[in-house]
């Protein structure tokens, strides 16, 4: 059989280091690959009883269809417990529940692009979404990260000059897969550029909270007052992940055309799931669930960051992110740590390697680490291990 696959399908393609990936499975190897949550801190017993309760007591609603739009209720709570406090006022009617952010990507790619269509990114950005939108296929422009986020001055250039595109895309708090925040003031200067030249911003939040200073910043949303900020939210890293319970919050119009895309695509976020959140949220205190979180992924971060500058050679560099899961290592030009990578495995030490996370190639001598999914011994052998591969290079 002749199995034609249409253009777009032709260019979602598995990463090439997903191969490579499938390796760090392996028991013996510590990985700092991953981007998950740690699942030792789910609150199991709590979600059980939790469950359990919504099954007996709501059973019939929870398994029956639900508003493609999410329950009512859990909007409330979401609105109440996870927006008002950052300063988004949100109605009903400017939220909708998705499956994950993930899935909010994905209907912002198929609302937005046109083929050839200019998306706006971070350089680097979050692969799940540059391939998210690669469906549609746009054209990428990519703004470099600074230290404190997207280099504003390098956006207005690329406006100024003429390119106009359908959106910004954004992750402002410890970023996938830097761990670099935008400052403050590039929050508002961000907002007034995309009010002086009428533009929609995607701020994809899914970190914010995981805050390990105090210091966390009101999203770019709760400056908009012109509804062109699409806010994606998601209980993935503080909850967890496997329920697929996410948040999209715009204006009225913009969710309206969410919820009829939604329709078409999955008709709905999974009732039970979307009861069984609702009712833990009800129930417990999630800031307080947050908190103990951020006490592991903190002394996991130090662990991460202290051992990186006793054993790495001096010319390495790397952020030194204040919240979210990862670090971002920036190695001398002329290595690839791809080729890196099977170093490393020999040594039992795995990491993602950079280059996936640009829209464009060349970008080689990066690495992303992951200090949320391993104990702080782990952590600390597993850094010694790439510092004894990683030096080599710089004899
Ligand atoms: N956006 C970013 C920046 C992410 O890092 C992730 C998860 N890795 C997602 C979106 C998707 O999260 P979820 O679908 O689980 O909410």
């Amino acid at each position: 059989m002749k199995i034609e696959f249409s253009e777009r399908a032709k260019r979602i393609k598995a990463s090439e280091i997903r191969e490579l990936l499938k390796l760090t499975v392996q028991p013996e190897i510590i990985s700092f690959a991953g981007g998950l949550p740690a699942a030792e801190l789910f609150p199991l017993e709590q979600i059980a009883e939790v469950a359990g309760d919504v099954v007996l007591k709501e059973g019939k609603a929870a398994l029956q269809y639900s508003p493609t739009e999410g329950l009512k209720r859990l909007r409330e709570i979401i609105i109440a417990q996870r927006l008002n406090p950052i300063h988004i006022e949100a109605t009903l009617d400017e939220i909708s529940i998705t499956s994950g952010s993930q899935q909010a990507l994905d209907f912002t790619g198929k609302m937005f692009i046109n083929e050839g269509d200019t998306v706006i990114v971070e350089s680097p950005t979050y692969l799940g979404a540059l391939n998210a939108f690669l469906a549609y296929n746009p054209n990428y422009v990519e703004i470099p990260l600074q230290e404190d986020g997207m280099d504003m001055d390098k956006l207005e250039e690329v406006l100024e000059s003429g390119v106009k595109p359908k959106f910004i895309y954004t992750i402002p708090d410890y970023q996938n897969p830097s761990g670099i925040t935008m400052s403050e003031e590039k929050r508002r200067r961000l907002i007034d550029i995309a009010n002086k030249y009428d533009l929609i911003i995607v701020e994809d939040s899914p970190y914010a909270e995981l805050c390990f200073d105090g210091k966390q910043l009101d999203p770019i949303k709760s400056l908009d007052t012109e509804g062109r900020v699409i806010y994606m939210g998601t209980y993935s890293k503080t909850f967890t992940p496997g329920l697929r319970i996410g948040w999209v919050v715009g204006n009225p119009t913009i969710i309206n055309k969410f919820i009829q895309v939604k329709q078409g695509a999955d008709l709905q976020t999974s009732s039970i799931d979307q009861r069984i959140a609702a009712e833990y949220m009800s129930r417990y205190d999630l800031n307080e669930h947050i908190r103990m979180i951020i006490d592991v992924y903190s002394k996991r971060r130090d662990v991460m960051l202290d051992t990186m500058k006793k054993t790495f050679h001096k010319d390495i560099t790397f952020t030194e992110s204040t919240g979210g899961l990862f670090t971002w290592v920036n190695v001398r030009k002329d290595i690839d740590t791809k080729e890196l990578m099977q170093e490393a495995l020999k040594e039992n030490v795995a990491f993602v390697p950079g280059a996936s996370f640009f829209a464009s190639s060349g970008h080689n001598n990066y690495m992303r680490l992951n200090y949320s999914c391993m104990p702080e011994d782990k952590i600390r052998v597993g850094i010694e291990r790439l510092a004894k591969v990683l030096n080599k290079y710089y004899e």
